[in-house]
């Protein structure tokens, strides 16, 4: 007998899994490929492998190692005697089956692919190459295309970013997110933004730039403009709403249309992250089992793993400026910090929001190296409702980065 059914083993589907196993559900898991899914096969893991390798053939070569002892941890958990693995397509026959098993409850997790644009690479197809491209080119500069020019850049590439809004990293603060991407250029990384690609031919990218059609000549060109939800034909058998571009429609607990059917990850189009992957599945597990939990949705860190990293917990200050929410706005630097000094890592600055009067805060954006731990503090703050205040009257090591956050103005 089968209590749930998931479907995709990435990081939605198996922390599923193993969280309802231990809370004593039989669970009946579907994967078609590896499991880990996106993050740890084609994902978070192999970019960040690459982004602490010195040299192009060390990062493939130890990008394999990673994924394979991490890959051989995850079949070890999932090995939990409440969890039954079949390594093929789950696919729905009707509103409780999924290729010949039934279950009251079902957990969609199957993710999302790469936006195609002509013979451009995905970024899974890119992390296969074995010879680093002499000239690379990168179409969007959103979070895979920055990370892809930092560490490519690195490497020794010659590489061209080519997007079509004016600033890179759209969800992050402005100022922030040019300040990142003149440091990028100073480091030799050939921008063109307000940019729209007309086509992709052989190894040449023609694009038009303030009226004036230009080209760029590339040996690997890969393709960053987003990813789209995998949505397949038979959840019309299911029943459950869903959307080509926009992913399975769900509420505020990710169910989706249909009583006792869940969609979490990528394939709910919400928030295209890991770690909103995992704690969607938590939650989901938790209302199916009974357990009340007080999970933040609307409290979601992201980072963007460039050299150095830029981070972000709620909303910019444009965002907030549009919104007319009242709020001030604290800066620093870390020229100012004297562990970021000695590490020789002088660039940087941090963006508080917060209520007026040192008030709640309700967002961080920082660049600058371990911009990600920095901003997950602030996002701890956030969680529990915490003021500017509460920051600055909390004791921090001297030296450390972290001085940084109270060292605000
Ligand atoms: C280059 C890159 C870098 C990234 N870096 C980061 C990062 O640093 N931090 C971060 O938080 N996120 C990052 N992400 C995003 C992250 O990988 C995804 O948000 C995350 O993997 C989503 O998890 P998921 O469980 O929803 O889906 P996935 O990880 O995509 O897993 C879905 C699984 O379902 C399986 N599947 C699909 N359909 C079926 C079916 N019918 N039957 C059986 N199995 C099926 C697939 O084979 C896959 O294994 C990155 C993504 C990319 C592409």
């Amino acid at each position: 007998m089968t209590d749930l059914i998931i479907i995709g083993a990435g990081p939605g589907g198996y922390k599923a899994a193993l969280h309802a196993a231990r809370q004593g559900l039989k669970v009946t898991v579907f994967e078609e490929e590896h499991v880990g899914g996106t993050c740890l096969n084609a994902g978070c893991i192999p970019t960040k492998t690459y982004v602490h390798s010195a040299t192009f053939e060390e990062a493939t070569e130890r990008q394999q190692q990673v994924v394979e002892a991490l890959r051989g941890g995850i079949e070890t958990l999932l090995a939990h005697p409440n969890i039954t693995l079949i390594r093929e397509k789950g696919v729905f026959s009707d509103t409780h089956t999924v290729s010949g098993v039934t279950a009251k409850n079902i957990i969609v997790a199957t993710g999302s692919s790469a936006k195609r644009m002509g013979q451009g690479l995905s970024s899974t197809e890119l992390l296969q190459l074995r010879t680093l491209p002499k000239r690379l080119c990168i179409i969007g500069a959103g979070v895979i295309g920055m990370e892809f020019a930092s560490v490519f850049r690195k490497f020794g590439s010659e590489v061209t970013v080519i997007e079509y809004l004016k600033e890179c990293l759209p969800m992050m603060d402005s100022d922030i997110a040019k300040r990142l991407r003149k440091l990028m250029e100073k480091r030799g990384i050939d921008f063109h933004m307000g940019a729209s690609v007309k086509s992709i031919d052989g190894q040449q990218v023609v694009f038009e730039q303030k009226g004036k059609e230009l080209t760029a000549e590339a040996d690997a060109i890969l393709v960053a403009t987003g990813r789209k939800p995998n949505v397949a034909a038979d959840y019309a058998k299911a029943g459950f709403e869903y959307d080509e571009r926009k992913g399975i429609t769900v509420d505020e607990h990710f169910e989706t249309t249909v009583k006792g059917i869940y969609a979490i990850g990528d394939v709910n189009g919400r928030q295209m992250l890991a770690h909103a992957a995992e704690m969607q599945a938590l939650h989901v597990v938790n209302r199916i089992v009974g357990i009340e939990d007080s999970i933040r949705f609307d409290v979601m860190p992201a980072a963007i793993f460039t050299e150095p990293e830029a981070a972000l917990v709620g909303p910019s200050e444009d965002r907030l400026k549009e919104q007319g929410v009242p709020f001030e706005c604290h800066k620093s630097f870390y020229r100012a910090n004297g562990k970021a000094l000695a590490m020789n890592e002088a660039e940087g600055m941090v963006k508080l929001c917060c209520e007026p009067g040192e008030g709640k805060l309700l967002s961080a954006h920082i660049f600058g190296a371990h911009a990600a731990d920095l901003v997950q503090e602030v996002t701890a703050y956030i969680t529990l409702g915490a003021t500017l205040q509460q920051l600055r009257e909390t004791v921090h090591i001297h030296p450390t980065l972290s001085e940084v956050l109270i060292g605000v103005n």
